[in-house]
C-alpha cells in the first residue's frame, strides 16, 4: 500500500512562524502565555502545555514577569496596548499577511474613508482588524449583507485571509452600488487554504483513500475533508493516527494523506508511519490467507 503525501500540506507559513516565535520564547527561558490558544491542533497544544506554554483568554490574566504572545489572527490596538501593560514583554506573532490587512484598514481609516471587510464578524482576525479601523470599518459575511449598510465614502475593501474569492468578489461588487466614489478593492485572501485544498483534490482523484489530519474545531481541515471527499469517498478526517480503521484500508493500493494549517509535522509522521505499519500487516495477513 502506497502512502502518498499532497504537495501542499501541514502548517502554513503564518503558523509555522508563531511556533517558532513561542520556542525562541521558551529558549530564552521565558514563562510564555498565548492569549486564546496559539493554534487550533489539541496535540500541538499540548506538546507545547509540556513546555509551560499556557493560555489566558484576557488580557488582564497577564502578570508581570511573564511574556503574552499574540497569535497569528493578531489583535485590535487595544488588546495589544493592554498586554504591554501588564506583561514584561509581549512577542507578536500577527501572521505579516493579517498584519497588511490591519494597516490597509488603519490607514484607510485614517482617510475617514470607510472600509468594508469580507468575513466572519465573530473570527478573532476580524475583531483585530475591525479595531484597526474604529468607527470606519463593517465587516460583512457575503454581498447580501452589503445592502444594509449606509452609503459608503470613498470604501477600501479588503478580506478575512481565509475566505473563498468568489465571496469577496461578488461582496466588492455589491459594495460598487452602495457609493458614488470610487471603489478600492484589494483582495487579501492569503493562498495557504486554496494551495492545501488544490493539491488534495489533485491527490484525492488518484488514490484509494485520504486522510485529513487536523482538528475536528478547525474550519480549514474540516474544508479539506469536504473537497477531498468529491473526489475519494473513503476521506476521513483523523486528529491522531489512532482513529485510523484498519478495515478502511482492505483492499487499498494508495492512500493519500494531507493536514490541516495547524497541524505540526511530527504528527503527520506519526500518521505516515502507521498508515505504513497497516499496509504492512494487510499485506502480510492476504499472504497468510
Ligand atoms: S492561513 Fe495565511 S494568513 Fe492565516 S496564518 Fe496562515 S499564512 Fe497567515
Amino acid at each position: 500500500m502506497k502512502v502518498l503525501l499532497a504537495d501542499e500540506f501541514g502548517f502554513c507559513f503564518g503558523v509555522e512562524r508563531a511556533v517558532e516565535m513561542v520556542e525562541e520564547a521558551l529558549a530564552e527561558g521565558d514563562t510564555v502565555r498565548t492569549l486564546g490558544p496559539l493554534i487550533h491542533n489539541e496535540q500541538e497544544m499540548q506538546r507545547l502545555g509540556t513546555h509551560g506554554v499556557s493560555t489566558i483568554s484576557e488580557p488582564v490574566q497577564i502578570k508581570r514577569g511573564e511574556t503574552a504572545v499574540i497569535r497569528a489572527h493578531g489583535v485590535t490596538p487595544q488588546v495589544q496596548r493592554e498586554l504591554e501593560e501588564k506583561a514584561s514583554k509581549v512577542v507578536d506573532a500577527t501572521c505579516p499577511f493579517v498584519t497588511r490587512v490591519q494597516k490597509l484598514a488603519a490607514r484607510a481609516a485614517a482617510q475617514d474613508r470607510h472600509v468594508v471587510v469580507v468575513g466572519n464578524p465573530d473570527h478573532p482576525e476580524m475583531i483585530g482588524v475591525h479595531g484597526y479601523a474604529p468607527g470606519h470599518a463593517f465587516v460583512v459575511k457575503d454581498a447580501s449583507e452589503i445592502e444594509n449598510l449606509p452609503r459608503l465614502r470613498n470604501p477600501l475593501v479588503v478580506s478575512q485571509t481565509t475566505i473563498k474569492l468568489q465571496n469577496f468578489l461578488d461582496a466588492a461588487e455589491a459594495v460598487k452600488l452602495k457609493t458614488d466614489d470610487e471603489v478600492q478593492i484589494v483582495n487579501t485572501i492569503c493562498s495557504a487554504t486554496r494551495d492545501r485544498q488544490d493539491a488534495a483534490r489533485a491527490l484525492a482523484g488518484e488514490v484509494d483513500a485520504f486522510y485529513i489530519i487536523g482538528g475536528r474545531h478547525s474550519s480549514n481541515s474540516r474544508k479539506l475533508l469536504t473537497v477531498c471527499k468529491e473526489q475519494c469517498e473513503k476521506s476521513f478526517l483523523i486528529e491522531t493516527e489512532d482513529e485510523i480503521n484498519p478495515q478502511d484500508l482492505i483492499g487499498a493500493e494508495t492512500v493519500g494523506v494531507t493536514a490541516g494549517a495547524s497541524t505540526p509535522n511530527w504528527l503527520i509522521e506519526k500518521v505516515t508511519r502507521h498508515l505504513k505499519e497497516i499496509g504492512e500487516k494487510l499485506k502480510s495477513e492476504a499472504v497468510l490467507n
